[in-house]
């Protein structure tokens, strides 16, 4: 490493707090750091000039790669033309309109208004405030209570933190809030063991009854909603068993429970259908995006209301006045602006197309050169997600020793690769997430990469 770039790592570790991170040994030096300074399509340099393929796409959502013109200059001019103005109490702008129209019509029939923020987590914080006001303004106080699931991800503030079900999330910080609870993930493969000779579609069933159990034991009449990712994301890059979204579905119906879809990671593409939902057969009452709505070039999220909460929302402001609820950068006019020069691409080169074709290339890349991997336990995926479960014994679905860190020292020997994949949060999971513009060639020489990293390991 360049005496430059350890000086600039130096200086960030007396002064920088970094997410998600060993807060002590990086302020030490006992953790490595490194300054990215360029991206160009789907890879990514360090202030060496050193370049890795983003596999990853930074965290799911530079969709479009790095680098793009044209979303800078859609920025640029309507940071020349009007920055800002806040959209409290009627006032807009022009890409605020524009995107609002462009999102409805990509959601599809029954959705009929968009919120925004600045990230996933203020989005579902947006939710849960609005299922609240639904159900007081309909009268029913006590139906406050949110279902999420285990290793479901949907933010780390405290109550969005609360519906995150991974334990990281909620250590030392006293969460989760009373009145969010998590009920069985849809994790086919870690379950089948316990769930002996279970088909998918029976598996999905028993998620469903066990879901089923959990508004019975606590009272229909206190459950408000249900939050879940289409495809589990953080918690694994887990898809749905088979006939999961449907019977899920059915509970929710039988006890008038919303179902809030989190699309932050699926929304516009990633498993090829513009929202993880239109692939699962989902109908949401309201959605979450984020990410690939303007693929990371500006912060922007977006919560998409129903028309059947939308019309309780327009109800409850006829009672009580003005609806308490908004962010200052809500609709920020270069968000907005970024978010439809990204979606014009998106549209323009067919990336959610792409992501189906060129997913499922890597899909089948992924099961030819890991499937009888001998510490490889599952090749799993869908579109332009997926990951690879490390087992100490495939046959037997067995577990590494934590202690081992199998997954993070694999991410490491990908990284010495020039190749970035994620060792996820929980468990021995690698996950890939590339842009959307990769081709066959680029995920031929990403498998390829990971390939020597985790032979490296064996
Ligand atoms: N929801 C999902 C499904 C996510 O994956 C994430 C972040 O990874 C969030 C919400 C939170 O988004 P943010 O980190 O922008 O607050």
């Amino acid at each position: 490493m360049s005496q430059q770039h350890q000086d600039l790592i130096d200086r960030d570790r007396k002064v920088t707090f970094h997410a998600s991170s060993h807060l002590r040994d990086f302020a030490h030096g006992d953790a490595p750091g490194r300054v990215i300074t360029g991206g160009q399509g789907i890879t990514i340099r360090d202030k060496d000039g050193r370049e890795f393929i983003d596999g990853f796409a930074g965290l799911y959502c530079v969709n479009i790669g790095y680098g793009r013109t044209e979303v800078a200059e859609a920025i640029y001019q309507q940071a020349l033309e009007l920055s800002y103005y806040h959209t409290y109490v009627g006032h807009s702008n022009e890409p605020q309109i524009a995107l609002s129209e462009k999102i409805i019509e990509l959601a599809g029939p029954g959705m009929s208004k968009v919120y925004y923020g600045l990230g996933g987590s203020d989005a579902n914080e947006t939710q849960l405030k609005l299922v609240r006001y639904y159900n007081n303004v309909l009268g029913r106080p006590q139906k406050k209570k949110v279902i999420s699931r285990m290793r479901g991800y949907h933010g780390s503030g405290l109550a969005t933190g609360s519906l995150t079900g991974l334990k990281a999330f909620h250590d030392q910080f006293d969460l989760p809030f009373e009145g969010i609870l998590h009920t069985e993930a849809p994790f086919y493969y870690h379950r089948a063991a316990e769930q002996q000779g279970m088909s998918e579609r029976e598996f999905s069933k028993h998620c469903a009854a066990k879901l089923e159990e959990m508004i019975l034991a606590e009272g229909p009449e206190t459950v408000a909603a249900f939050i879940g990712e289409p495809v589990l994301g953080t918690g694994g890059i887990v898809p749905p068993p088979e006939g999961y979204w449907e019977a899920i579905q059915a509970v929710l119906a039988k006890y008038d429970v919303l179902l809030i879809a989190d699309e932050v990671v699926c929304g516009f593409g990633r498993i090829g259908a513009d929202f993880g939902s239109h692939h699962y057969g989902i109908k949401p009452d309201l959605i979450t995006v984020a990410k690939g709505l303007t693929s990371a070039y500006q912060p922007l999220s977006g919560v998409i209301v129903g028309d059947r909460v939308w019309k309780v929302l327009e109800q409850g402001t006829s009672e009580y006045g003005p609806i308490g609820h908004g962010w200052t950068y809500s609709g920020h006019a270069l968000g907005c602006a970024a978010a439809l020069a990204n979606l014009a691409i998106i549209e323009r080169e067919k990336l959610t197309e792409n992501a189906a074709e060129t997913g499922a290339y890597l899909q089948q890349a992924m099961a030819d050169a890991f499937g009888d991997h001998p510490i490889v336990g599952d090749v799993r995926g869908v579109g332009m997600l997926a990951a690879l479960e490390f087992s100490a014994n495939p046959g037997k679905r067995e577990h590494f020793d934590p202690a081992l860190k199998v997954g993070p020292r694999i991410a490491a020997a990908a990284l010495d690769e020039n190749l970035i994949a994620r060792a996820m949060p929980q468990g021995d999971i690698l996950g890939f997430a590339p842009p959307l513009i990769a081709t066959p060639a680029q995920v031929d020489e990403i498998v390829a990469r990971a390939r020597r990293a985790v032979d490296k390991v064996t």
